[in-house]
């Protein structure tokens, strides 16, 4: 059975004001003991990611910083970036 996670996606930032809240809203998410950090290497076309995972039911998020006139950044599971390649 699917879990579905109480978290919603964000496919686009609309600014990086919104981003940054996020970006630190996530953090206390981490803080808290919600949310697990994956240490990552890894980036999206060059663009700063980090791979969280939600400790309520296990899914795997990415969050996509934006680079500011070019490209949005987005919070989405890994499944989903995955289908979306
Ligand atoms: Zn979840």
């Amino acid at each position: 059975m699917i879990q579905i996670c109480h978290w919603d996606e964000i496919p686009k930032f609309r600014s990086i004001i919104e981003f940054n809240k996020f970006n630190s809203w996530i953090s206390s998410q981490i803080e808290k003991g919600n949310a697990e950090e994956i240490l990552t290497d890894e980036t999206y076309h060059g663009l700063e990611k980090r791979r969280i995972k939600c400790l309520d039911c296990n899914t795997t998020w990415i969050l996509v910083s934006p680079d500011p006139g070019y490209f949005p950044g987005f919070w989405k599971t890994e499944e989903s970036v995955t289908d979306n390649r």
